[in-house]
């Protein structure tokens, strides 16, 4: 099987960079010291980490700056915008992450109003035009950050479906590939979205009007955060848990939770949710070393011609861990059949005709030298 490819399996280890999705939570405790933390345990095994910072939240904590560097004693649009560059410095990435219920946010009363019936780029305006501007500014808003390209985007709460508009304004706007798709992921609420058909768990494909559809004629990229399906049982470890309901987490986010699963708190309601079937993401946030490095061992191989490459993601929120995420990188790393690249690698690597098909391997530190010259110490893994 894969154990005897002759090219090592590439891994992306992606990190979505935010509070929690409904408004509450601390930039310094949920996002930067997190965030700080697992990038020093990344750069100690030469592991580029690929930062998906949510530029409308940020947008919204520049615009209330002051009152909120009063509230909290400290400016957190500030301390996103000095990390994100200081990382970026550092060799790991900084991509595109957008929660559009932040859009036209208010704040009153020390809480965040935010607008939770438009949870999709495509939702917030009926024509292209628009769409495509809101990206771009957003995009160009984060590269000034950064001081790199931004190239990649993720969905919050993988809500890009359909995404016709989206992927329109990413396409004309040079953000060429997109993770937001998870094979087998369904939901009815907060937004639907159906990723049951999606072409594969681990394929890359591309995409014009719906990023769970392949469109060979597609100008952007879809590569997929890596999953396969178990039941909802198997994801309930103690480790899960205690990232979901930790005192870290607030209360009301615990309560959503617990509603947008729809549990009904009868035995066999109870039962019937455990037995649910669902995608099993590649989330090193909910899972330990042990079952990480055996899913992503025995992922399929690739098909024919495509890159090898499995996403991995989690969130600096849920970061709780330090050790475990070590144990995962030590062990990662010590496999000569494991890679690391970045997603603004990846993408480069694709937009210079790696492209599923042709055979071209996905070698780190190649096509996009003005990202990987910036990487001194992360190259090789
Ligand atoms: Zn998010």
């Amino acid at each position: 099987m894969q154990n005897s490819q002759l090219r090592p399996r590439r891994l992306s280890l992606t990190v979505d960079y935010e509070i929690f999705g409904n408004g509450t939570g601390d930039v310094r405790r949920h996002v930067t010291e997190p965030t700080e933390r697992m990038c020093r345990i990344a750069e100690k095994y030469g592991v580029p980490v690929t930062v998906f910072f949510e530029v409308e939240e940020y947008l919204h904590f520049v615009k209330h700056s002051r009152e909120l560097t009063a509230e909290l004693g400290y400016d957190p649009a500030g301390e996103m915008r000095r990390q994100a560059a200081d990382l970026a410095n550092r060799g790991h990435d900084i991509q595109l992450h957008l929660h559009p219920q932040w859009y036209e946010a208010e704040r009153e009363g020390g809480e965040w109003h935010l607008h939770h019936h438009r949870l999709t780029v495509d939702a917030l305006f009926d024509n292209q035009v628009e769409t495509t501007a809101y990206l771009r500014e957003r995009k160009e808003a984060l590269e000034a950050i950064s001081g790199r390209p931004v190239t990649v985007y993720r969905a919050g709460g993988f809500a890009a479906q359909p995404g016709a508009r989206l992927l329109g304004a990413m396409a004309d706007t040079g953000l060429m590939v997109g993770s937001s798709v998870v094979k087998g992921m369904q939901r009815k609420r907060p937004h639907p979205l159906d990723f049951r058909k999606a072409p594969a768990a681990r394929r890359i494909w591309r995409v014009s009007d719906d990023v769970a559809r392949e469109d060979p004629e597609g100008r952007v990229w879809e590569v997929p955060v890596y999953s396969k399906m178990g039941r909802r049982y198997q994801q309930l470890t103690w480790h899960r848990l205690k990232a979901k309901f930790s005192r870290h987490v607030p209360k009301a986010r615990q309560q959503e939770m617990m509603d947008q699963l729809g549990v009904r708190k009868t035995p066999g309601g109870i039962l019937s949710f455990l037995a649910q079937p669902v995608p099993i993401k590649l989330d090193y946030h909910n899972l330990t070393p042990g079952a990480l490095l055996r899913m992503i061992r025995r992922a399929p191989a690739a098909p024919p011609g495509d890159p090898d490459v499995l996403v991995l993601i989690g969130h600096t929120k849920e970061h709780s861990n330090d050790k475990e995420f070590e144990t995962f990188l030590r062990q990662a790393t010590a496999d000569p059949r494991l890679k690391f690249i970045s997603m603004a690698d990846l993408a480069a690597q694709l937009d210079a005709g790696g492209e599923p098909g042709n055979g071209t391997d996905l070698v780190t530190g190649g096509a996009s030298g003005a990202i990987t010259s910036q990487i001194p110490v992360l190259v090789g893994r």
